[in-house]
């Protein structure tokens, strides 16, 4: 607690002692007459203001240098929050205020005000930096958007199509971003619109494959004529399901329907592969056992990516092929193998067990139908049932790979499956007697039994055309047998 009565004393006894004394120093003295002391050159002029009963009280003299030796005068005590010891003549004539809150006597800036400038200016700092970090974030959205693409949003077609891209970064950029699933149909169709056709490199059910190029770079064109226009939309679509890149299924790049005038182009393009389908590869060389290794892997690989339903908002759906055959597999220079010509492939919805298209019973490439497809014993009800169906087509193309390894020195010539049950184009009836009557399947040479290689390949293609298609591996089984075999024939992948 303060005691003011005894503060006034102190201070005027300061006062009266400090009055007396003789000195070269002059002050400011308010009980003094003329309002001046004067104390010795060691001495000080004294200012002070203190509370006493809520009022400032300012007392103003000089001090003697005994006093000043002790500091007391100098510093606060209790009561008096402000005491100054100056050392010039009339030095103590200003007036000292406590910051009690109260507003100055001589309409200065108290400290009220200072902290309301204070924080005025602080406001006005804070707005200010706000704004500039708007301004910056908005420079760095625009920047980003032209330069580095925020993976949540879709790519900006000019970014895309910048003439430094290539393919490869392209669909790099394209599968780090958005859905996934392709890219936007203006990109596609602008590369299509640019790309220039060389030679016809293969032809299929439904039209031509010609091997292209795009800013210098070798494409694959699949041209539909526009009677199917229905397989073109098939296909593509299928292509850009979430999720379905893989290194071993044909990467789609776009899909264009161009009108000139009088038809419609129907356009699918794709990698090149010069190796072209694994038929052709195969006609044309024998394999090591490293490289039908490489290749049984690859195509299983490919099929159990295919056939896997992946759940999940950017899952993808179980696809089943229904034509696969080595036609429809190409052959990569690095002599891995992709899956391709999606055109008859359905999709799973797991959500509803169904079957995204209306699905006819018997689809697909006659010679590789299996038994239950061929009777139309198939239960096109159960999604399994067309899964188990390219296990079935998957044993006969390992059987003809199997066939032109070269093992030792000795390989056999390429063969269709059947080539010796069957007649060169055979129709269903020709297939039914032979695969479902007979239960005849390809022979599988004793031969094989000396490669450790093909003799594990034998047998799982036997697994694979069993009638019973609840009996058949599935694709992950086979693909794992497969990388074993590869783990134990010590293939680099
Ligand atoms: P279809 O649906 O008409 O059967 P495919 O997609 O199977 O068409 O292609 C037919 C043939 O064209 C293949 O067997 C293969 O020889 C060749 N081919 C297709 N796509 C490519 C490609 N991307 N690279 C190289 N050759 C290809
Ligand atoms: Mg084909």
């Amino acid at each position: 607690m303060t005691c003011p009565a005894k503060s006034s004393f102190q201070a005027a006894l300061v006062v009266l002692s400090v009055a007396h004394l003789t000195a070269a120093l002059k002050c400011v003295c308010q009980l003094c007459a003329n309002h001046t002391c004067e104390t010795s050159a060691d001495g000080a002029c004294w200012n002070s203001v203190m509370l006493i009963d809520g009022k400032e009280e300012a007392v103003k003299s000089c001090l003697t240098p005994a006093e000043m030796r002790g500091q007391l005068f100098c510093y606060g005590s209790r009561n008096v929050s402000k005491r100054n010891c100056c050392f010039t003549d009339f030095c103590n004539n200003e007036t000292l205020h406590l910051h009690t809150g109260r507003p100055s006597e001589e309409g200065g800036w108290g400290r009220l005000q200072w902290a309301l400038l204070v924080l005025v200016l602080s406001c006005l700092l804070c707005v200010a930096v706000l704004l500039a970090v708007c301004v910056l974030q908005g420079h760095r959205c625009a920047y980003s958007r032209a330069h580095r693409q925020d993976p949540e949003e879709p790519l900006d077609d000019q970014t895309l199509m910048s003439p430094d891209k290539c393919l490869r970064e392209l669909i790099y950029d394209m599968s780090t971003s958005g859905s996934g699933s392709g890219l936007p149909l203006l990109v596609q169709r602008t590369i299509a619109r640019t790309i220039v056709l060389q030679e016809s490199i293969g032809k299929g059910r439904f039209g031509e494959v010609w091997k292209g190029k795009w800013r210098g770079e070798d494409v694959a064109v699949k041209i539909f004529s526009s009677r199917d226009e229905r397989s073109w939309f098939r296909e593509a679509e299928i292509y850009q399901t979430v999720m379905l890149r893989h290194n071993n299924i044909l990467g789609f790049i776009a899909a264009d329907n161009k009108d000139n005038g009088s038809w419609t182009q129907l356009w699918l393009v794709s990698e090149y592969h010069e190796h072209g389908s694994l038929y052709d590869y195969l006609n044309r060389f024998t394999v090591s056992v490293e490289g039908m290794i490489v290749l049984a892997l690859s195509i299983a690989s490919g099929l159990a990516h295919l056939h896997m339903e992946i759940v999940g908002t950017q899952g993808k759906p179980a696809i089943a092929h229904r034509d696969l055959k080595s036609k429809n597999v190409l052959v990569k220079r690095n002599g891995t193998a992709v899956i391709a010509d999606l055109g008859l492939a359905v999709k799973h919805d797991s959500a509803c067990n169904s079957i995204d298209i209306p699905t006819n019973q018997r689809v697909g490439t006659k010679r590789y139908m299996a038994p239950e497809v061929l009777d139309e014993t198939i239960n096109t009800a159960n999604f399994e049932s067309f899964k188990r169906a390219d296990i079935y087509s998957l044993g006969l193309v390992f059987w003809e790979l199997a066939r032109r390894c070269a093992d030792r020195g000795f390989h056999e010539d390429f063969q269709l499956p059947y080539f010796d049950m069957v007649p060169s184009d055979p129709s269903v009836e020709d297939m039914r007697k032979v695969v479902c009557e007979q239960k005849f399947r390809p022979n599988v040479p004793n031969q094989w039994q000396g490669c450790e290689a093909l003799r594990v390949m034998g047998k799982l293609m036997r697994e694979c055309w069993y009638t019973n298609p609840a009996a058949r591996l599935t694709a992950l089984r086979v693909k794992k047998t497969v990388s074993q075999l590869s783990i134990s024939n010590d293939v680099k992948l």
